[in-house]
C-alpha cells in the first residue's frame, strides 16, 4: 500500500469516526433511563391482590400444570373462615417460581382463573446465585393495601423485593 493510500484509508476510518460525534446515541443511561418496552411484553410475574387486599390465589395449581418449563410450585391450604387469605376454600400457601427455568410465555398467566399471577413489563432481573432467582410467595405477591380491618400479619405477606425462596 502507497503512503497516499493509507493517508486514505486513515482519512475515511476517522471521517467514519466522526461521523458518529454527531448521531442519535443508540445506548440509554441504564438503569438512570430505560427504554419503554414493547406493549405486549411478558416480563417479571406478581401475585395480585383484590381491592380488599385478599389474595387473588385460590391455590388451585392451574398454572402450574400450564407452565411448559414446570417452573412453577404451588401448595394450598384450606382458608380459615375467621382469616382467609383468599375469597375461595383455599389459598396457596406456597407459591414458588424458578424464573432460570422461565420462558416468560405467559400460559400461567392465561391459565389463571382469578388473575392472580401477571406477568409485568419488568425486566431488571439480577442476581449472583441460583438461589436468588428461585423468588416466593412474599417476593411475588403484591403489597397489601392499608384497609381498615386488614390484619397487619396478613399485611406482611407481600412486598416488594421480598424474600427469595430456598
Ligand atoms: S411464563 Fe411460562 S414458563 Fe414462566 S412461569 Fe409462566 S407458564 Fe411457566
Ligand atoms: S395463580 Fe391462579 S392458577 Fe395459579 S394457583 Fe393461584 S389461582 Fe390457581
Amino acid at each position: 500500500m502507497s503512503g497516499a493510500q493509507r493517508v486514505w484509508a486513515l482519512g475515511r476510518g476517522l471521517g467514519t469516526t466522526f461521523g458518529y460525534l454527531f448521531r442519535r446515541r443508540a445506548t440509554v443511561n441504564y438503569p438512570e433511563k430505560e427504554r419503554p418496552v414493547p406493549e405486549r411484553f411478558r416480563g417479571l410475574h406478581i401475585l395480585d391482590r383484590h381491592d380488599d387486599g385478599l389474595e387473588r390465589c385460590v391455590g388451585c395449581e392451574l398454572c402450574q400444570a400450564a407452565c411448559p418449563a414446570h417452573c412453577i410450585t404451588v401448595e394450598a391450604a384450606e382458608n380459615d373462615p375467621e382469616r382467609p387469605v383468599s375469597p375461595g376454600e383455599r389459598h396457596a400457601w406456597r407459591y414458588e417460581i424458578d424464573l432460570l427455568r422461565c420462558i416468560f410465555c405467559g400460559f400461567c398467566e392465561e391459565a389463571c382463573p382469578t388473575g392472580a399471577i401477571q406477568l409485568t413489563p419488568r425486566h431488571d432481573l439480577v442476581g449472583f446465585t441460583r438461589s436468588e432467582f428461585l423468588v416466593d410467595k412474599r417476593w411475588l405477591t403484591v403489597p397489601a393495601p392499608a384497609a381498615p380491618g386488614f390484619p397487619p400479619d396478613r399485611a406482611e405477606t407481600g412486598g416488594e423485593g421480598g424474600r427469595r425462596a430456598g
